[in-house]
C-alpha cells in the first residue's frame, strides 16, 4: 500500500501566456518559471529533440504487427510531443504496426489551457480535438485515452518517478522532457533515474534537450549510454543515448505468484461468455487486430426490446484501499469509454449517481470518505438535501454523495454493438469442454463441434466453475430481480440515478427500473412478487416523494402490476473482480505449501498458469465500472503492451489471490 499515493486530485498547471518577438504568445508555467515548449519554433524543436534524438522515423518505418512500439514519456504537459510522435508514426509507420505512448504529468493542464495551447498547430487540430475530448479528470492514476485505431495513450497523473515506479509495462524510447534540471530538481533524482533503465526494453533509447551534469549522470548510473548530439536553435547540444540491460524486475521478489506469464502467440482468440466482461474483451483485442470467436450460449441480438438499464456506479471505501482505487480506476474509464465508443449517447446516458445517506452512520461515512479523499468535485462531491433535491430534480430529505460522471446503460444493446466489432466472429454454443495443448486450446460445445484458438478468455460470470481450469476460483452466484414499472403520462422526471439500498435510474423509454435484490447463492430465474414487493419498499423508503408524485400521476405502484428481469450476478469471496491469467491451482499450492506452515518463507518459483487463459469474472453488481478496464487489461497483457493500471491494483485482481490467502490462512483445500 505504501507504494501507491494518495487517492486524491491533483493541482492543476498554472500558467502565463507572454508573447514571443512577433507577438505570437506561448504557454510559460508560474510554478516553474520555465515554457512548455520553445516560443521561436516548438515543432522544430519536438522533431529534433525528441523524434529524430530516438530515431523514430527509421524505427516506425521497420516496425512490424505484433507488439506496439511503445514511447515512454516524463512531463506531457500541452501534449506536444506526443501528437508530433503520432503524427511521424502515421508518416512513416507500416499499417499493421500499432503506436502505445505512455506519459506522466503531475501537474495536468485544464481543459481549456490545452485546447489554447495546442491551438498554435493547426495541423495538429484533428488529433488535438481527439486528445481533448477524452482529457481526464485531474486524479492521480493511470488514464488510458484512445487516439485511434492504432494509437494508444495512457496519461499517468502524478510524479514521473512515482508514477514509472507503478508502470507494468517496458518502454521503447523515452522523451525526458520536464522542465529544465535547475528550475524542476524533483523531478530529475535518481528514482527517476532507477525507474526508467527498469521500465526500459533492451535497447530502448532516450533523448532530451538537457545536457544537465545530474541528468549525464543519473543515467550513466543506471546503466544507459548517453552522448551529446547537435541540438536546435540557442541549444548547441543535448543528450541521447540507450540502455544495453536495463534492471531486471524485483518487484514481485515477495510475490512470485503474480509474476505474468511470458507473452505468447494470439493470433486467434477465443472468448466465452458474452456479457459486458466478454463483450468488452473481445471488442479490445479485436481493435488490436486480434481474430476473436466470441461464444454465448444465447444470442443477445436477438433477444426484443427488454428496457433493461444497468448502472455505472461505485461503493468507496472509507478509508483508501485496493479495491476502492480499483474502481475508481474502472469508474472513470468506463465513462471515457462509454463516450468514445457511443458519442451520440444511444445506449447510455451522463446522467450522473447520487448516492444518498440515509441514516446518520451513512451521513458520517460518507462525510469521512470526502475528508480521506479530496477529489475534484466534477469525480464526487457531497450534497446536502437541498442540492441532492436540486441535482435529483425530485424532494430528497437527505444529504448524498454526488458522482457528477457516472452514467446509466442499456446493457444489453452495449453488448450487442460491442460484439459487432469488425474482427469478431459470434459463434452461438455451449462451450462443455477446454483443453490446453502445447501451442493453444481446444474448445469443446455441446453437440461435439470444436473450436481451436492460441489463446482463450472465460468470462461466464458464475459459470466458470463448470471448467476444470477455473473451477478452483471460488464464485458465489448472487440473484438479482429488476422491477419494471410502466409509466403513465405525466410521470415525474429524474434527473439522477439515485442509489441508497437498490438503485433507480431515470426512467427510459416510458419505463422505470428499480431494484435490484441481492440473493447470495440463489440461481432461480423465475419473477417473484416477493422481490417486487422489496424492490418497492426500497424505492418508498429511499424516494418518499418520488413515490408520491409517481402515485399521484396515476403509477400503479404494486408487485402484480410489475414486470421483472431476473439476471444471475457472479462475486468473489472480496468482492473484488478476477482478472488476467488463471493459476493452475494445483501447482500453486503445491508450489507455495510452505506458506502454510510460514508465510514469510516465500519460495522463488513464479507463479505457474494455464497457459494462454484467461478470465474476467466476479464483476458483481458493478460490472460496468470494472468489465471495460479489466478488458483492457487483458488485452495488453495478451498483446505485450504497457498496462492501465498500477501494479499493485493489477495483482490485487490477480484470480490467484484467494489460494494464496488460504494457504497462508492454512485453509483445507477445497
Ligand atoms: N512534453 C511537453 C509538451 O509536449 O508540451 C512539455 C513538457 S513541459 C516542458 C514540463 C512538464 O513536466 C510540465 O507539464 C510539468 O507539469 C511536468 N512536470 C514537472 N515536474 C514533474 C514531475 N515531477 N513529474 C511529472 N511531471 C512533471
Amino acid at each position: 500500500m505504501s507504494t501507491l499515493p494518495p487517492l486524491a486530485g491533483l493541482e492543476t498547471a498554472q500558467l502565463d501566456w507572454p508573447t514571443n518577438e512577433t507577438g505570437v504568445a506561448g504557454p510559460l508555467s508560474t510554478r516553474f518559471g520555465d515554457v512548455y515548449f520553445s516560443r521561436h519554433d516548438g515543432r522544430a524543436e519536438t522533431e529534433h529533440v525528441f523524434l529524430a534524438g530516438n530515431d523514430l522515423p527509421r524505427r516506425f518505418a521497420g516496425w512490424r504487427g505484433g507488439r506496439p512500439f511503445v514511447i515512454g514519456e516524463t512531463g506531457f504537459g500541452t501534449g506536444l510531443n506526443m501528437l508530433c510522435a503520432w503524427a511521424c508514426f502515421d508518416a512513416h509507420a507500416p499499417p499493421e504496426a500499432r503506436l502505445h505512448l505512455v506519459s506522466t504529468e503531475r501537474y495536468p493542464l485544464s481543459r481549456e489551457d490545452l485546447a489554447r495551447a495546442l491551438a498554435a498547430w493547426p495541423d495538429l487540430s484533428g488529433r488535438t480535438e481527439r486528445l481533448i475530448r477524452q482529457w481526464p479528470e485531474p486524479v492521480a492514476g493511470v488514464h488510458r485515452l484512445w487516439l485511434d485505431e492504432r494509437v494508444t495513450l495512457d496519461l499517468h497523473f502524478g510524479d514521473a518517478a512515482e508514477r514509472l515506479a507503478l508502470l507494468e509495462g517496458r518502454v521503447d524510447a523515452w522523451f525526458l522532457d520536464g522542465f529544465a534540471p535547475s528550475k524542476n530538481p524533483g523531478m530529475w533524482r535518481p528514482e527517476l533515474f532507477a525507474a526508467l533503465a527498469a521500465r526500459s526494453r533492451p535497447g530502448a533509447t532516450f533523448a532530451t534537450f538537457t545536457c544537465a551534469g545530474v541528468v549525464k549522470r543519473g543515467l550513466a548510473e543506471v546503466g544507459f549510454a548517453w552522448r551529446k548530439v547537435p541540438g536546435i536553435g540557442r541549444k548547441r547540444e543535448m543528450l541521447a543515448g540507450e540502455i544495453a540491460s536495463p534492471t531486471a524486475d524485483a518487484r514481485r521478489e515477495r510475490t512470485p505468484w503474480f509474476r505474468p506469464p511470458l507473452p505468447r502467440p494470439a493470433r486467434h482468440v477465443a472468448v466465452i461468455g458474452a456479457g459486458i466482461a466478454g463483450a468488452s474483451v473481445a471488442a479490445a483485442l479485436a481493435r488490436r487486430g486480434v481474430a476473436v470467436t466470441l461464444v454465448d450460449r444465447f444470442d443477445r441480438a436477438e433477444l426484443g426490446t427488454t428496457h433493461l438499464q444497468g448502472v455505472l456506479y461505485v461503493k468507496l471505501a472509507v478509508e483508501t484501499n485496493l479495491q476502492s482505487r480499483a474502481y475508481l480506476a474502472g469508474l472513470l474509464h468506463s465513462r471515457r469509454w462509454l463516450a468514445n465508443l457511443d458519442p451520440q449517447q444511444v445506449l447510455w446516458q451522463p446522467s450522473g449517481v447520487l448516492q444518498l445517506a440515509l441514516s446518520e452512520k451513512e451521513q458520517g461515512r460518507q462525510a469521512r470518505f470526502l475528508d480521506n479523499h479530496p477529489l475534484p468535485e466534477s469525480v464526487v462531491r457531497g450534497l446536502d438535501a437541498e442540492a441532492a433535491s436540486t441535482a435529483a430534480g425530485i424532494r430528497i430529505d437527505t444529504p448524498a454523495l454526488d458522482y457528477p460522471g457516472a452514467a446509466w446503460v442499456k446493457p444489453l444493446a452495449l453488448c450487442v454493438q460491442l460484439a459487432r466489432t469488425p474482427g469478431i466472429g459470434f459463434r452461438r454454443g455451449e462451450v462443455t469442454e477446454l483443453v490446453g495443448g502445447e501451442t493453444g486450446w481446444t474448445l469443446t460445445l455441446a453437440g461435439g463441434a470444436r473450436i481451436e484458438a492460441d489463446q482463450v478468455v472465460v468470462a461466464t460470470a458464475s459459470e466458470a466453475a463448470r471448467f476444470s481450469q477455473t473451477s478452483a476460483l471460488p464464485l458465489q452466484p448472487v440473484r438479482g430481480q429488476v422491477s419494471q414499472l410502466a409509466l403513465p403520462e405525466g410521470a415525474p422526471a429524474l434527473g439522477r440515478v439515485v442509489c441508497a439500498g437498490g438503485y433507480v435510474p431515470p426512467p427510459a423509454d416510458g419505463v422505470l427500473n428499480f431494484g435490484a435484490t441481492f440473493g447470495p447463492g440463489d440461481t432461480d430465474p423465475a419473477e417473484r412478487e416477493a422481490d417486487h414487493a422489496a424492490n418497492l419498499a426500497e424505492l418508498e423508503r429511499g424516494l418518499p416523494h418520488f413515490v408520491a408524485a409517481l402515485r399521484k400521476a396515476g403509477a400503479e405502484l404494486s408487485p402484480e402490476k410489475l414486470a421483472a428481469r431476473v439476471g444471475v450476478r457472479a462475486a468473489s469471496p472480496d468482492k473484488s473482480p478476477y482478472c488476467g491469467p488463471v493459476p493452475d491451482a494445483v501447482a500453486w499450492r503445491e508450489d507455495y505449501a510452505t506458506l502454510a506452515k510460514d508465510a514469510t518463507r516465500v519460495p522463488d518459483v513464479p507463479g505457474r498458469h494455464h497457459q494462454g487463459l484467461w478470465i474476467s469474472a466476479a464483476h458483481g453488481s458493478r460490472g460496468l465500472a470494472s468489465a471495460p478496464l479489466c478488458a483492457e487489461l487483458i488485452a495488453s497483457r495478451i498483446c505485450d503492451e504497457p498496462l492501465p493500471l498500477e501494479w499493485p491494483l493489477v495483482d490485487h485482481l490477480h484470480p490467484g489471490r484467494r489460494i494464496i490467502r488460504d494457504l497462508i490462512q492454512g485453509k483445507p483445500v477445497p
